[in-house]
């Protein structure tokens, strides 16, 4: 759960401004797991509820494409959204409403939001040297063990006669 507090705000007058520091270590949004949540909202309150503003970093728990290790990526979250006042009907557009008690849970905000921050490939890092096609093992770890067979391109090696040729002279 992503626990905002907005039981002042929520009751203010349009046009009331409040700002929150957000830092939660872990939290489960449906499918995914976040650490390192943080960031800044701006909270207005508008005519419709409060409107929520700010950019919020995090590390989505995903997959790498090239090696299939699960780890981290980071995302940066850009929020922009209007959370209903209480007793507002949730709708699709709206899936966020202050509840009774004066705090709303973000987390059907934060997930779709880190869904888009991930990208469509996610790499656990530049030089990951993926899976290999051969043995199916993680070359990241040394589980393929396959000897590589380095084979020189022809042109290469006319360059390279060229080149201690030169060398000699
Ligand atoms: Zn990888
Ligand atoms: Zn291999």
């Amino acid at each position: 759960m992503i626990k905002l507090i907005l039981s002042t705000i929520a009751y203010a007058k349009v046009g009331a401004q409040e700002s929150v520091d957000l830092h939660i270590d872990q939290a489960l949004v449906g499918d995914l797991e976040l650490i390192q949540l943080q960031g800044n909202l701006q909270l207005t309150r508008v005519a419709e509820g409060v409107s929520i503003h700010g950019e919020l970093d995090t590390q989505v728990k995903t997959e790498c494409a090239r090696c299939l290790t699960p780890f981290f990526q980071p995302v940066t979250i850009e929020l922009e959204d209007i959370i209903s006042l209480p007793g507002a009907e949730l709708t699709e557009e709206r899936p966020v409403r202050v509840n009774k008690d004066g705090w709303a849970d973000l987390t059907p905000l934060v997930r779709e939001y880190a869904w888009l921050g991930l990208p469509v490939n996610p790499i656990c890092s530049p030089d990951c040297k993926g899976i290999c096609p051969e043995c199916g093992g993680n070359r990241n770890t040394g589980e393929c063990t396959c000897v590589e067979t380095v084979t020189i391109d022809p042109r290469w090696e006319a360059l390279r006669d060229l080149m201690s040729d030169s060398d000699q002279a």
